[in-house]
């Protein structure tokens, strides 16, 4: 490795992050690595800052292949094993007894005989149930692993510019040359692009700028809904996240990111663009569980901006709410209409997210998800699920959604784009979808530059 050499990554995310970590402990000096990120340490915009959208996630930490990504899709190498590592990157920033007590939970949610009662009660209402190994941290632990590699990265000598933009990045012989908003520019022999779901915008412009072909990916929208935790219990206590899919005229619809005991919270990616998340704090448990029904929605030709789409359901949504989310009580939404504050005095639960205004999420959501929804929410209130959660128990809370649409049309099994040594990893580029794959993808690529480092 010659004395310019320099990896440089977008976005200290999970992804950019992992890759920073997996290069040092491969070979390469930390003060030949330069991570270049648009937040603060600690952002309040719970997607960006050191950390990413993961330092401020519900730090679920899934096991499992099929979900939170589609890695397997390019990834040769043995994708337990990388989980096993990915485990260790989050477990080894804790203290020793707790390292042990997350480590006991492996398998805890993955529970046979629960799998199979809950499978025997989505076959008789029309669902699929996915099993799914999860290692619940919280919000509150996923931030200390959060702070253990920022001081990592300190102290192994990385250079982690904080509050700094990539407008675009260039390859002028064999270097990448990356350009910042103050005017900066870095060189690269080795460029990782990690930005994440909140520099979509910026990686479309980067892709393109570049002439890097690229496909649309799905995008998923829909409600937050909250309901009673003892409703969701005999699930929850089983699963921690019930991961339950259906298919109804022909559409995919499925639940996401459960948060039980959890709250309703903000994300915001700009000015003008917000959506509604969940978060658990296990040490402050709410009484009430909230987790997201997505419409999965692909846009295929003459369509090239399906985030465009889905950004009109969040602008209208908002507009409706005062650039606030609404709340919907599932009564209302069922029978057309709008909720008003004196349905959500009489909801048996109060809303977790005291700023969501009473609203129509019909008026803001089509009419093809607002009915496959629906009748997924009907299916999910059915004798050994969420039996009761089609009741004045329930909010439906919008607007929720989550765009990972465009991606590179070609990656090799590094993670490396059609050009030479420009790698891309994580939720930005359309390979990920969570914690666990958005570091596995940060490994792969930091390991495979740390070997070209080496050779
Ligand atoms: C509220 C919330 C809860 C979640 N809970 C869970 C959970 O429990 N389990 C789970 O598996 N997943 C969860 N997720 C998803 C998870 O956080 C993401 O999948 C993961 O963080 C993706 O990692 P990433 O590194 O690809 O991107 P990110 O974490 O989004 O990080 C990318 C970083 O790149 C920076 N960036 C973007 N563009 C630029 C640019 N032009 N210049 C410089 N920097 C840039 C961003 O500021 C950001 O910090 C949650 C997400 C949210 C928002």
């Amino acid at each position: 490795m010659s004395e310019d050499d320099r990896f440089v990554i977008i976005g200290a995310g999970p992804a950019g992050i992992a890759a920073a970590i997996t290069a040092i402990r491969e070979g390469i000096a930390g003060d030949r690595i330069t991570v270049i990120e648009q937040g603060r340490r600690r952002d309040p915009s719970r997607v960006r800052g050191f950390g990413g959208a993961g330092a401020n996630s519900d730090g679920k930490l899934v096991l499992e292949s099929e979900i939170g990504g589609e890695l397997h899709e390019w990834i040769k190498a043995d994708i337990e094993a990388l989980f096993d590592e990915v485990l260790d990157l989050y477990l080894e920033f804790l203290p020793e007894d707790r390292r042990g007590r997350y480590r006991a939970m492996r398998g805890r949610f993955r529970n046979p005989e629960a799998g199979a009662r809950i499978g025997r009660a989505c076959i008789r209402a029309g669902l699929e149930f996915i099993p799914a190994d999860i290692i619940p941290l919280g919000t509150a632990t996923c931030r200390e692993v959060v702070s253990g590699w920022f001081e990592f990265l300190e102290q192994s000598g990385v250079e982690v510019l904080l509050e700094t933009r990539v407008t675009g990045f260039r390859a002028e012989g064999d270097r990448w040359i990356v350009t910042c908003d103050d005017g900066r520019e870095l060189a690269g022999r080795w460029l990782l692009a990690a930005p994440g779901r909140s520099g979509h915008d910026f990686l479309v412009q980067a892709l393109e700028a570049n002439g890097i072909e690229t496909v649309n990916g799905p995008i998923d929208i829909g409600v937050r809904v909250e309901t009673d935790a003892r409703l969701t219990e005999p699930l929850t206590e089983a699963t921690w996240e019930f991961k339950l899919r259906g298919l109804i005229e022909g559409e995919r619809v499925r639940t996401f990111c459960v948060c039980p005991q959890g709250s309703v919270i903000v994300e915001r990616y700009n000015e003008e663009l917000l959506a509604v998340n969940g978060q658990t704090r296990p040490e402050q448990p709410t009484g009430r569980t909230n987790f997201a029904v997505l419409h999965t929605v692909t846009l295929d030709e003459p369509c090239h901006s399906p985030n465009q789409f889905a950004g009109l359901y969040i602008r209208t949504t908002i507009i409706l709410g005062a650039l606030n989310p609404i709340v919907q009580v599932w009564p209302n939404f069922e029978r057309r209409r709008r909720s008003r504050m004196s349905d959500l005095r009489k909801c048996f639960i109060e809303p977790t997210l005291q700023r969501a205004l009473p609203g129509d999420i019909r008026l803001a959501l089509n009419a093809r998800s607002c009915r496959v929804i629906e009748e997924f929410m009907h299916a999910l209130d059915s004798d050994g699920l969420l039996e009761g959660l089609c009741s004045n128990r329930t909010l439906m809370y919008a607007p929720e959604a989550k765009l990972y649409t465009v991606r590179p049309a070609r990656l090799s099994a590094e993670l490396e784009s059609e050009r030479e040594n420009l790698f891309f990893a994580g939720d930005g580029a359309g390979i990920t979808r969570g914690l666990v794959q958005a570091s596995a993808s940060g490994i792969v690529a930091g390991r495979e530059v740390a070997r070209r480092a080496r050779a």
